[in-house]
């Protein structure tokens, strides 16, 4: 297929990789990170754009994807695919994908779980939000940049689907990490308290797949100092544009919002900024009871 690709950063260079070793014609635009090897280099979006069969873009938030669709819309060519696999907040993705169907496109919403390993290892999982046909159109490139890909519905519903995900991720985590806290001051061994959560009703990913717990269970980034893995940061603005859907639509989300409080501490106002979300625990341990 003939792909453009807008956002070439952490996630977007080794996606646009994938697609042009798996025999793809992709071309690629960013304002600042350069093509990976295989993929040719656009002069603009526009460019980037036009006479393309799918145009993916990674960007970074919900206002950067409005201007550029703008940019792009007017430049594709009728019945190709508009395939945003940002994250971004559930209205922004509807806007476009309105603005992308009245222009006689097809639209997907599509943002991805499985970080950069996921996006370099061709294994991310898709949440798609928008039409059958246009979820057809974008499957065999889903194929060569994920392992699964899931057509949740109409347009932002796969943003609705990540965001939901996120947020229990963030509130498990904190869960998992008071827990572990909890433990050691009541003399409880971080080994033990393992072997018995992750193999007991308390289990989750984030306690057997990517205990916060240095030591404990398999590798994860609380191993090697709490370098992301899922940067704090990242977390945070997810739980941020849950509690945006969230009060948009009156869903009542009390642990989503005090998760999005308790990131918003660590990240702004102490030493979360840069660190994996797991760094929860080195924090917590630290302190007691207000
Ligand atoms: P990034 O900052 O590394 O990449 C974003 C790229 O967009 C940058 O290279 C930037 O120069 C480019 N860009 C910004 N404005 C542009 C414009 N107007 N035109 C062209 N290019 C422009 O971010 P990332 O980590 O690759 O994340 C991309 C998206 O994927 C975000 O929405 C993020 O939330 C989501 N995501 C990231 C991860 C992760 O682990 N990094 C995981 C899942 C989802």
């Amino acid at each position: 297929m003939k792909v453009g690709f807008i956002g070439l950063g952490n996630m977007g260079g080794p996606m646009a990789a994938n697609l042009a070793a798996a025999g793809h014609d992709v071309i690629g635009f960013d304002l600042h990170a350069p093509c990976p090897d295989g993929v040719k280099t656009a002069p603009d979006a526009a460019q980037c754009a036009a006479g393309r069969d799918v145009v993916i873009t990674m960007l970074p938030n919900g206002e950067i994807l409005r201007a550029v669709a703008a940019q792009i819309i007017p430049a594709m060519q009728k019945g190709a695919a508009f395939l945003d696999c940002s994250t971004v907040d559930v209205e922004s993705a509807r806007a476009v994908a309105t603005d992308a169907v009245e222009a006689g496109l097809l639209a997907l919403d599509a943002p991805v779980s499985g970080g950069v390993g996921g996006a370099s290892g061709g294994t991310l999982t898709f949440m798609a939000g928008g039409t059958q046909a246009g979820f057809a159109k974008a499957a065999p490139l889903f194929d060569v940049m994920g392992q699964k890909a899931v057509h949740c519905g109409p347009s932002g519903n796969g943003q609705a689907a990540k965001i939901c995900n996120n947020m229990i991720l963030g509130v498990t985590m904190i869960a998992t990490c008071e827990a572990f806290a909890l433990a050691d001051k009541l003399g409880l061994d971080r080994q033990k308290m393992f072997d018995v959560v992750s193999t007991s009703s308390g289990y989750s990913w984030t306690m057997n797949a990517y205990c916060p717990a240095p030591g404990v269970g398999p590798t994860s980034p609380a191993d090697n100092d709490y370098q992301p893995g899922f940067a704090a940061d990242l977390m945070l603005k997810d739980l941020r544009l849950s509690q945006q859907a969230a009060q948009a639509v009156n869903a009542d989300t009390p642990l989503g919002q005090s998760a999005t409080t308790l990131y918003e501490t660590f990240v702004e106002h102490e030493d979360g900024a840069g660190r994996d979300f797991s760094a929860m625990l080195p924090r917590f341990e630290k302190r007691g009871r207000k």
